[in-house]
């Protein structure tokens, strides 16, 4: 059996499959990481590069019990849905997965993971609308460019540490090149060594550039093994003669050997120790710790919906919960009589509480703590959400915050995700305590790579009658059902 192809000679017959066989496949679907998928006979294999539609001829690399992985050799027919990517780096580059999808088949692949992962990991059978990218190139605002020890700039490579040099990124910034050919030919001129990290070795670490959308000013971190940069003034005269755009540099200390982009000290070597963005009318300044949305466009399109799915009036309670900088928490505050934000990193909570003020909004108030922690003792204390907007990392929520939030009895619940399977996996948990998942809008925040943001309204289910009377007491069943003294 030849998994509905045509057998070509020397390849073999395709039941189980065997470790470094090659065999044709057809391509019916793709994994949620973008990577293509055949069954065959029961089996799944994996063929990273292939996408659905394709047939491809492809050598079997790994085989676990049910599954395995098999390295892409040929495509020998293309899928409708296949086109030129337009980054020279792509396949090598870890950064964009879906890059040779036509744009169409990219959103269509996004809504259909969408709806998959509510289905089979939540139970959820909803609508899932889907709002594409309008501009899908330089929508991002903010990247972090590694160097390799012979200090070339760019991304690593998919599931590894090694980088690929990369003239530019279609994703980013135009400047971003100029920016950091400049740190990169000072550092040889200035003998300032590259960070290795299996050696913890050298020191220029990263480059992280930050861009706002208003003014389109450009803030750049340089991440250093060391406490300070030898001849920091020369790079900051020549990096802020490239472009007047450039209104921020700061040195960043990290000399932990660590993963983490950014150590936590910060020294600002030229202009403001923030940048100044703009959402939906209010005004933000980020410092280099903060989160901030990557695509300014696609996120204002999301917190609309996502206010919409709130359905607030100047009656309403608000915790926003995971809140950043409080940029869904001021746009709420100014539709609600008051918003409670809970963010963990503490620059994150300066900021919004600063943002607050700058915006004169009075009516919101920033808790710096563990969602988990806080969410139970707030309400402890009396204090009752009407609507509960959460916006957690990838991990998703957790059950102490979950629970904690259904024992407040919200009316509405708005849940937004950048990750559909602990989204699903919450919404299950939501839904065994008393919440229903109406509807949900997916929005590509992240042209050409796997990742998708998803917006869901939750509603409290009425309850049953069974329910109702099994956490009453006999007493009051019988003033329930007590009718007066008129009989
Ligand atoms: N709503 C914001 C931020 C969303 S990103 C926005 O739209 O910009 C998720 C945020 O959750 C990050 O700022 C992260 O620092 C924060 N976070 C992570 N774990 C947390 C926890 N356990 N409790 C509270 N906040 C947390």
């Amino acid at each position: 059996m030849y998994n509905g192809v045509k057998k070509q000679e020397g390849l073999i017959d395709i039941t189980t499959p065997i470790l470094n066989k090659e065999y044709i496949l057809n391509i019916t679907s793709q994994g949620t990481g973008g990577e293509g998928v055949a069954r065959v006979d029961g089996y799944t294999l994996f063929v990273h590069g292939a996408i659905s539609g394709d047939v491809v001829r492809a050598k079997v690399t790994k085989l676990n019990k049910s599954y395995g992985f098999a390295k892409l050799a040929e495509i020998i027919e293309p899928s409708p849905n296949r086109c030129e990517p337009l980054c020279p780096a792509f396949c090598d580059c870890g950064g964009c997965q879906l890059m040779h999808m036509t744009y169409e088949s990219q959103c269509e692949f996004k809504r259909q993971t969408v709806k998959d992962a509510l289905l089979r990991i939540g139970g959820i059978d909803c609508e899932v609308d889907f709002v594409p990218c309008d501009k899908p190139t330089h929508y991002r605002n903010k990247m972090v460019f590694p160097f390799s020890e012979k200090g070339e700039w760019g991304f690593y490579k998919g599931g590894s540490h090694d980088v690929i040099p990369l003239k530019d990124c279609p994703l980013g910034d135009s400047l971003n090149a100029k920016v950091l050919n400049f740190v990169r030919d000072f550092c040889k001129r200035e003998h300032i060594f590259f960070y290795n990290e299996k050696t913890h070795k050298g020191i220029l670490r990263r480059v992280f550039t930050r861009v706002s959308a208003e003014n389109s000013e450009m803030m750049v971190v340089i991440s250093v093994n060391a406490d300070s940069l030898p001849h920091s003034d020369k790079l900051t005269a020549g990096l802020s003669a490239i472009s007047p755009r450039i209104t921020s540099i700061i040195l960043n200390v990290n000399k932990k050997r660590t993963n983490l982009v950014l150590g936590e000290k910060n020294i600002t070597l030229y202009g403001k120790e923030t940048l100044t963005d703009t959402l939906l009318g209010l005004s933000y300044e980020i410092s280099p710790h903060s989160f901030f949305q990557i695509n300014h466009t696609q996120t204002e399109k999301l917190y609309t919906k996502a206010l919409e799915y709130a359905e607030l009036d100047k009656t309403k309670t608000v915790f926003d919960l995971y809140c950043g900088i409080g940029t869904i928490s001021l746009s709420a505050a100014k539709l609600a009589k008051n918003v409670i934000g809970v963010e963990i990193v503490p620059p994150a909570i300066e900021n919004a509480k600063k943002n607050a003020r700058d915006n004169n909004i009075e009516n919101a108030e920033f808790y710096c703590a563990a969602a988990e922690d806080i969410t139970p003792e707030l309400i402890e204390k009396g204090i009752k959400p009407d609507t509960v907007i959460l916006d957690p990392p990838r991990k998703g929520s957790d059950e102490r915050t979950l629970s904690a939030i259904v024992s407040a009895k919200p009316e509405r619940i708005v849940y937004v995700s950048c990750n559909p399977a602990t989204l699903a996996r919450d919404l299950k948990f939501l839904a065994e305590n008393g919440y229903k998942t109406d509807k949900a809008t997916a929005f590509d925040m992240f042209p050409h790579t796997s990742h998708v943001e998803v917006v869901c309204s939750l509603s409290k289910k009425p309850q049953s009658w069974a329910d109702f009377y099994k956490n009453r007491t006999l007493d009051q069943i019988m003033e329930d059902n007590y009718d007066g003294d008129w009989e």
